[in-house]
């Protein structure tokens, strides 16, 4: 059966600065449901990629030049991040970006600003609790003081309190334990397959994402030089050979 396709993003090109040339072309889909994953080395242009769906790159003094983006068939790339997050399109961005004096309940509850109705918000916060047991016995701690795995899953916690359909996850995987990677992308799965929320994860942890994507595109340069079914890349050979650490 053919899943609709949530996001599509068609020919991106974008520039910072006016002059330097980061995105050559790059197009991807994710379809509803799906657990996409954009792989590829430190400077590859992952991180350029969501900030351009989620409208951040202005900040960053950059923008897109070239192709279209769509959610869900309708153009977005003239929304501001609020606009999107609003539609379900929320990022959590690299390195977490706790707030460091919050508590981790007071960081979650900044993630339901777009949120007006009071039992929606108090009912994503038990859900998020019941996905993460570890921030709910951490839910007074001050973010500052909560292990890097914890920050993690308060960032993705935070994300899901805005009502997502759509979740753009700036490498989960970024300076945490092995272990904890694996039970913040079990937590991931979990999400996906009984929230229903889309995924597109943009990590250097090649290995571990295509453990837990359907899809993968490979980025090089600002291009995609490869994509495919997540286990068709990891039993491909120049993926085993540049990607995982193999051969
Ligand atoms: P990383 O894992 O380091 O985040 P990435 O694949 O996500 O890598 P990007 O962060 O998208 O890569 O960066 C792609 C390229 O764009 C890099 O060469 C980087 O130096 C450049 N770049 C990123 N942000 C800016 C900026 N604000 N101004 C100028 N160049 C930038």
């Amino acid at each position: 059966e053919q899943r609709p396709i949530v996001l599509n993003v068609n020919g991106i090109e974008v520039i910072y600065n006016h002059v330097i040339l980061v995105l050559k072309g790059v197009s991807l889909q994710v379809p509803q449901g799906g657990i996409a994953a954009l792989l590829g080395g430190n400077g590859a242009g992952k991180t350029t990629t969501l900030r351009a769906v989620s409208n951040l790159l202005k900040g960053e003094r950059g923008e897109v030049t070239k192709g279209s983006i769509e959610l869900r068939g309708e153009r977005i790339e003239n929304l501001t991040p609020a606009d999107l997050v609003q539609r379900g399109v929320v990022q959590v961005m690299e390195g977490r970006h706790c707030f460091a004096h919050l508590t981790i309940e007071e960081n979650l509850l900044t993630g339901s600003y777009t949120r007006s109705s009071r039992s929606e918000v108090a009912a994503n916060l038990e859900k998020v609790y019941a996905y993460f047991p570890r921030l709910k016995q951490r839910r007074t701690s001050q973010a500052a003081y909560t292990s890097g795995g914890e920050q993690q899953m308060c960032a993705i916690g935070r994300a899901l309190m805005a009502s997502p359909s759509l979740v753009l996850l700036d490498e989960p995987s970024m300076g945490l334990a092995p272990q904890i990677v694996e039970e913040v992308f079990e937590i991931v799965k979990d999400l996906n397959a009984k929230e229903k929320v889309t995924f597109l994860l943009a990590e250097q942890n090649t290995n571990m994402a295509l453990k837990y994507a359907d899809y993968g595109y490979i980025l090089e340069s600002g291009r995609i030089v490869m994509d495919g079914p997540a286990s068709e890349l990891a039993n491909n050979e120049d993926v085993k050979e540049f990607y995982l650490g193999v051969g």
